[in-house]
This record gives structure tokens, C-alpha cells and sequence, in this order.
């Protein structure tokens, strides 16, 4: 496997290499697990990667991207979604109500409601815009004070509150406490999904995609293990 380095003279056949190592990975859990690889999205996270990082993933074949801020997004996919038709942008970053427009008109889904009043603000920008909006609901799993998402045991009224509004609500994502097994968690967010008829479940993301997968995740958010390790220090928790 390629090295994961921030090496800025990385070539386009190591972005190439390391895609091909993380599709097999995912698709040898899903049989692990006895699903069909074709249920499982990779969602190439690519915040803070330069622009050369995107264009090796694009012509790596990757077509759905997570990225963390909505101007960061703007910078890196502005020009590109025009000329890819088939790109699917996905918000994974805390949202403020004040950029719902902004966010509305770049992503296909925005994967991280997590409150009423950005609910609104979220179907107030996608009825001006003539959009239908996709969403998840994020789920504070770990209960973590610093970290974004409704509390688990709230998840239930948010879902039912954001349907009202007219946004789609497509499924459940969340990021498991660093510190513990993810495992737990992952099975948590499957079971609020199902008692609420929730097909989409995003979670997993370069430790711990292939644990994801063997609890359901329909969607893997991964970064460094496609692009290499981050210049730009971040949690994911924080946007
Ligand atoms: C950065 C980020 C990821 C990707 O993390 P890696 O460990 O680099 O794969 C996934 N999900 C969210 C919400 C993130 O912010």
C-alpha cells in the first residue's frame, strides 16, 4: 500500500492505488458481513486537500465527496460540479442556520441536522430554490458535550419534526467517541434507523469503515486513507 504521507509531489497513481485498496477493502467486509458491496457507498472526504487531490480522485472514478465547510466546498467543487454532472456533494460538517442558503444551493445532501431551527432554515432555503433536500440526522452517540448532533434519545422528535418541514429525511449519520469502541455505537445508530424507517446510515470512516459495514453503514465517510494524512489539523468534530 502507498505510503500515507502529506508528500505534496504525490502522484495521481497513489491516489489511484490507495482507492483501489479502500474499494476492496469495502468490498471484502461486505461479504465478510454477507452483503452486496453494491449497497455501500465510499464518500471521499476531501477537506483540506488541494485541488490536484480532487482531480486524482475524479479520475480515480470517484464521484461522491463529503467535505467538513460550506466555503471550502465552494472553493474546491464550484468549477467541477458544472462540468460533472454525475458528482454528488455531501455536507458532513456542523452547519450554521446563516449558511443553509449557501448550502442548499452546492450540496446534493447535507448529513448533518442536528436541530429544529436548522431544520427550518434548511426547508426554507430549499422551497425559495425549488429543491427537494436530502438529509441525515446526526446522532451525538457518545453524548458528547463538544460535539455536534441531536442526543440519541432525542432523534426520534428531530426525524419526525424535519419530515414535517418537507425535507427528506434519508437516514442517520454519526461519529462514534474516539476513545471507545465504535461498535456500540454503530448499533445504536442502526437501531434508532430502523424504529424509524431509515434506510441510510453514514457512519465508519478511515479506522473503522470496515467495522461500519459489518453494523449496516450504507455510506463510508473516508479521508486519510485515501488522500494521506491532513496538512490542516482537524477534528471531525469540529467545522
Ligand atoms: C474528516 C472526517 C471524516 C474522514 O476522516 P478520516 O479519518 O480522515 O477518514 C469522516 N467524517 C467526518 C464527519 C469528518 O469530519
Amino acid at each position: 500500500m502507498a505510503s500515507s504521507s502529506p508528500d505534496p509531489a504525490d502522484t495521481s497513481s497513489a491516489v489511484a492505488e490507495r482507492f483501489a485498496v479502500v474499494r476492496r477493502r469495502i468490498a471484502d467486509a461486505c461479504r465478510g458481513a454477507g452483503r452486496d458491496p453494491a449497497d455501500v457507498v465510499l464518500t471521499a472526504v476531501t477537506k483540506t486537500q488541494p485541488l490536484e487531490a480532487l482531480q486524482q480522485a475524479l479520475a480515480a472514478g470517484q464521484r461522491v465527496f463529503g467535505e467538513n465547510r460550506v466555503q471550502e466546498a465552494e472553493a474546491h467543487w464550484a468549477d467541477v460540479r458544472a462540468a460533472t454532472p454525475d458528482l454528488e456533494l455531501r455536507l458532513i460538517g456542523p452547519l450554521q442556520t446563516n449558511k443553509a442558503a449557501d448550502a442548499v444551493a452546492l450540496f446534493d445532501v447535507i448529513e448533518t441536522l442536528d436541530r429544529p431551527k436548522l431544520a427550518d432554515a434548511l426547508a426554507a432555503a430549499a422551497e425559495k430554490s425549488g429543491r427537494i433536500l436530502r438529509v441525515l440526522v446526526q446522532v451525538n452517540s457518545g453524548a458528547e458535550p463538544q460535539k455536534a448532533g441531536v442526543l440519541p434519545e432525542a432523534a426520534d422528535n428531530l426525524i419526525e419534526y424535519a419530515r414535517a418541514t418537507g425535507l427528506i429525511v434519508e437516514g442517520l449519520m454519526c461519529i462514534p467517541p474516539a476513545d471507545e469502541a465504535a461498535g456500540p455505537h454503530f448499533a445504536l445508530l442502526r437501531k434508532i434507523a430502523r424504529r424509524n424507517g431509515l434506510e441510510v446510515l453514514s457512519m465508519g470512516m478511515s479506522g473503522d469503515y470496515e467495522t461500519a459495514i459489518r453494523f449496516g453503514a450504507t455510506h463510508v465517510r473516508v479521508g486519510s486513507a485515501l488522500f494521506g494524512e491532513r496538512n490542516r489539523p482537524e477534528t471531525p468534530s469540529r467545522g
